[in-house]
């Protein structure tokens, strides 16, 4: 016996000795949600995409460069002409448009921006205002507070450092109120031709764990993975084409699997129909 160790007594109830047996009697069971919560952050990270790299036992391997190039090529089928569906004639039209549609559809922001830039023509025009005076413009599209000084701000902004422009730098864009990744890349991508990152949003997101091509829900790490799979000249059009496909057949409720032409390619649990064996962990979240 280990020097110090004091014996242990024998319960009265007898609970240690049917914990000792169970313990015996069963497989080791996986970590349970307090355990898990201990591993830290950084750990976790690490750990999901080992998983998400690691090939099953069978062989399968959710990112072989083939596999993801066949998804490419089926979005490329599905959607030859897929672009950004917000309504713009210029970088700093799509910028306001972008920060509009957040938490809302194109469709309600397409009928609310040709009113909003009659009304404010130029950067200038918006800059000029208080976010107050926006406000009843933009209503309709949720958010209206928060978006109205989005708005004006980043007008402040692109006409005050920018000389009334809108910049075409990742760098630059992200100095701008109410600008993040997303509408970053919507801008830089669609606007100027430059694939500088992927646009992720509630539909790149569901679809891109849906197959596998991530097993994050963070936006900036679902972006670092899908960038790391993705050739760069193809960033732009696969945001647009995954975008497009969530909303025609991979909707977030009841998905059209039989109408999809990557189904053979897609093993998500939450699929309606399918040919290939489901993967329980791919689903959309
Ligand atoms: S098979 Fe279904 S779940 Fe998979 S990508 Fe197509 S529509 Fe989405």
């Amino acid at each position: 016996m280990a020097r110090g160790t004091t014996p242990r007594q024998p319960s009265r109830s007898g609970r240690q000795d049917a914990v000792r047996a169970a313990l015996l009697a069963k497989p080791k069971s996986p970590p349970s949600r307090s355990m898990a919560r201990r591993v830290s952050p950084a750990a976790a990270v690490r750990t999901k995409s080992a998983v998400a790299k690691k090939k099953s036992a069978s062989g399968y391997d959710a990112l072989n460069p083939e596999r993801v190039r066949q998804i490419i090529a089926g979005l490329d089928q599905m959607y030859p002409k897929a672009t950004c569906a917000l309504t713009h004639r210029n970088a700093w039209e799509l910028l306001v448009a972008t920060i509009l549609s957040a938490q809302c559809t194109d469709v309600v922001v397409n009928t609310v921006t040709p009113v909003i830039f009659e009304k404010y023509p130029a950067p200038q025009d918006f800059a000029a205002l208080r976010p107050e005076q926006l406000e009843p413009d933009i209503r309709s599209t949720g958010f209206f507070r928060n978006k109205s000084k989005s708005v004006v701000g980043a007008a402040r902004k692109v006409v005050s450092e920018f000389g009334g422009k809108v910049p075409d730098t990742m760098e630059e864009l992200l100095t701008i109120p109410g600008v993040a990744r997303k509408t970053a890349n919507v801008v830089l991508g669609t606007w100027f031709k430059k694939n500088v990152g992927v646009v992720v949003d509630t539909h790149v997101t569901r679809i891109s764990r849906r197959l596998e091509l991530t097993r994050n829900e963070n936006a900036q790490k679902i972006e670092q993975d899908l960038m790391q799979i993705i050739p760069q000249e193809r960033w732009t059009d696969f945001s647009h084409e995954v975008i497009w496909h969530g909303r025609k057949l991979c909707i977030a409720r009841k998905p059209k699997c039989m109408d999809c032409g990557i189904e053979k390619l897609c093993h998500a649990a939450d699929k309606t129909w399918s040919t290939v064996e489901i993967h329980k962990p791919a689903k959309a979240g």
